[in-house]
Formats: C-alpha cells, structure tokens, sequence
C-alpha cells in the first residue's frame, strides 16, 4: 500500500482530526439499533490515545441537508462512544466557529472531543474550502477512517487534506489493502462473483473487473438478463429489456479476453414473487411462461464452487438469489460457503450480501469485509476515490 498511515507519521502530543464513518441506524426514540460502524474505528482511536494523540472525531449522521437538526445530532453517539471505550468524550456543540475552537484548543492528549455533525453545515457536502480550513485549523493532522464516504469529495474527506497532511486510519488501511490490491494486482487466479437484483447497478464493476479476473461468475437476478441475452426464455424473472444488447457485449468481451464467465445452468423457480410460493428446480431452457427465476439452482452451486478452487483471490458482491426468502436463499448459502472455504483472500462488499453472509455465520472466515456501499461498489468500478486518492504518499 503506498498510502501512509498514522503508524507512519508522529502523533504523540499532537492534534489528531479523526473522519469518521458515524453514520449509525436509530430507532425513532434515537436509540442506536447497530454500532459496528462506532466499534470498527476502535483500533485507530485506542492506537492514538496509546501514542497520547488528541483526538477530535468528526461524522456525519443522516441528511440534515445543510442546517441543524435535533434529531441528527452525534450527542448520543458520543455517549455510545465513551461506554465502548471506557473513557470520556467531550462533546462540541459546532464542529466550526469559536467554541469548537476553544475545545479543540483546551483538548489534551489522551482526551477525545466529538464534534456535531458536520452536515449542520451545507459547506460539508459542497467540498468549501474556508469550511475545511477552518475544520483543519482545530488540529495538527488528518486521519481518514471513513471508507464509506471516500468516493465524496467533501470537505472533511477532501478539502481538509490541503490544508494539513492527512493519513488513513486502521479500517482504511484495511479498504485499500483488499479492495484496492484485489483491482490493482490481484494474486492469480481471481475469480469475481457478480449476483443481486440489476445489471444496472454493477455495469462499471463487470466492465472493469472483465479486465482483472480469470474467472466472472454472474448469479442472482441480473443473471435473468444475461440467460435472456442468451436466447432462453425467462418467463417472468426480473429482465432488464434494455440492457440485453449490453449484456451481449459483456459476453463477447469475456470471450475475446480468454476469461471463463460462468452463468447459472440451472435456476428455482417459482410461480410468484412470495416466501410461500410453489417452487422447483429447472435447467436454464426450461423456465416456464408464468413463472420467475428467484436462485441459482443446485447444478450451478456446484458449478460455481467448484470455480473457486485454487482460486488466490475472490470478489464477492450480490446475492445468488432472493436470499431474504428461505425457499431461495440456497444458492447464496452456497456461495457464502464456497467462498468461505476456498482458501483464497476473499472480499466481501454491498450491503446485501454482508447481510446475507453474516446470516450463513460464514462471516469470521472472510479475509475483508468491505464496510462502504457506494464506495466499494466505485473501487471495484476501478475509480480513484477522492478521500483516498488525497492521502499522503509513502515516500
Ligand atoms: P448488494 O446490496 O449486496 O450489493 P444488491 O442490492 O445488488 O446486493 O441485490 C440484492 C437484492 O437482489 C436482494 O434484495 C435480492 O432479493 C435481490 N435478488 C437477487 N436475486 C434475485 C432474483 N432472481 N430476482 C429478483 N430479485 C433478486
Ligand atoms: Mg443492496
């Protein structure tokens, strides 16, 4: 990895701005109903107070949309915070203006400030550059932790790391080394699965991957729209009409690059889009008029597995099937297995399939789970992605 991180730059006695992904689900009474998202930056924080860092977090939460709001306000987080790590955590009422500053100021090393949400402020989004001055002038450095929010060029990502130098943190350290080595110089053979509901949706991560692996397995209901470009009738499974021309092309560019794309030859279908539904395996010529592919079907489990073998690395992202409904969820059991066991540094990305995974209790046995939406799906696309791309370089 050739960006620094904060093991690589001295922190001790200085003023550590830490961007952080606090982005959590609340319940309506603004209880935190999931903090994966406030235990994964542990490590970075428990490292910087080690080194006697201040540390000042700064988040985003919800869609204030530029002014202040009751209800997005990161207090409670910080009340989360402070019982996870056993400390206190001082709470700014602004991230910007004089009081933020004096609390910046009066912060000492070992102590963490928590900042209001930084979207109380439109200036966040906008990339503004005196808002990210000012963001930069309460610390001494900047540390990237928010993966999630990379692929943004705002000011607390961005703009902040033209003002002072800026470093990853442990879970970006992380996105870089799996997600950015599997696209940059993937150990061989690398096989990618590509599943979930549209073709739309990942067009940008097959075209590039196309590129990268020796292997392209295509599950899931955007699989419909390749076995209907195929020529197979699909009765009523979910097809992207307008995108059987691409999925040709995709099939043509597999081809002429040598890589094996492998499409499901047998599927689960069933005679309504319900949990409850009739249901039966069929190979893929065989889908009838009214009924709709939900699964792969078993032959192509086998099939898809047996892909993985040998395989060095694995990109992972969609489910196989219809996964939120038992009677379809097999085929995504199957390769959350397949994955699992291959042996292979494997990466698991999109909010679905984590979902789906940790449901197999496979999830321990992933080399990465990637924790950014949006922002996985674009590095696998192959984009830079401005928060990254704004870290300094190893020298
Ligand atoms: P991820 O969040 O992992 O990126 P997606 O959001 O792209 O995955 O796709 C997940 C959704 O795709 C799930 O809700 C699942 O039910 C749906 N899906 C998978 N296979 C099919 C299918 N054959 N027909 C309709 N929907 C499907
Ligand atoms: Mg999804």
């Amino acid at each position: 990895m050739n960006k620094k991180t904060i093991r690589d730059i001295k922190v001790a006695g200085k003023k550590v701005f830490v961007r952080v992904d606090y982005n959590v689900p609340m319940d309506k009474s603004g209880q935190i109903t999931d903090d994966t998202r406030i235990r994964a930056t542990l490590p970075t924080l428990k490292y910087l107070l080690e080194q006697e860092a201040a540390i000042i977090l700064a988040s985003h939460l919800g869609r204030p949309k530029g002014s202040p709001v009751a209800e997005f306000s990161l207090a409670p987080i910080g009340r989360k915070l402070a019982a996870l790590i056993g400390q206190d955590v001082v709470f700014a009422p602004e991230c910007v203006g004089p009081v933020a500053q004096s609390m910046a100021k009066a912060l000492q090393p070992g102590q963490i400030l928590l900042l209001e949400n930084l979207r109380f402020h439109k200036e966040e989004e906008k990339n503004d550059s005196a808002f990210a001055g000012e963001l930069a002038s309460l610390a001494d450095v900047a540390v990237n932790d928010a993966f999630g929010v990379s692929h943004r060029a705002h000011a607390s990502v961005e703009g902040i790391t033209r003002f002072v130098p800026a470093v990853a943190g442990f879970l970006m350290e992380k996105e870089i080394a799996f997600v950015g080595g599997a696209v940059a110089n993937a150990a061989r053979p690398f096989v990618a699965i590509i599943g979930g509901a549209k073709v739309t949706d990942k067009i940008g991560v097959i075209e590039n991957l196309l590129q990268k692996v020796d292997t392209l397995i295509i599950g899931g209901g955007m699989a419909n729209t390749f076995i209907a470009a195929s020529g197979y009738g699909t009765g009523k499974s979910l097809v992207e009409a307008d995108k059987l021309d691409l999925a040709r092309s995709l099939i043509g560019q597999a081809k002429e690059r040598g890589v094996n794309l492998l499409l499901p030859a047998d599927v689960v279908i069933a005679d309504r889009f319900a949990a409850d539904a009739a249901h039966k395996v069929v190979a893929i010529n065989a889908i009838s008029e009214d009924w709709m592919a939900l699964d792969i079907g078993p032959a192509s489990q086998q099939a898809f597995a047996q892909a993985l073998v040998g395989a060095k690395t694995v990109v992972w992202n969609g489910p196989m099937g219809v996964f939120e409904m038992d009677a379809f969820a097999k085929g995504t059991e199957a390769v959350a297995k397949a994955v699992a066991d291959s042996g292979a540094i494997s990466i698991v990305g999109g909010g679905d399939s984590i979902a789906a995974l940790e449901k197999t209790g496979l999830a321990s046995k992933i080399s990465h789970i990637s924790t950014g939406g949006g922002a996985s799906l674009e590095y696998l696309e192959g984009k830079v992605l401005p928060g990254i791309a704004a870290l300094a370089d190893k020298e």
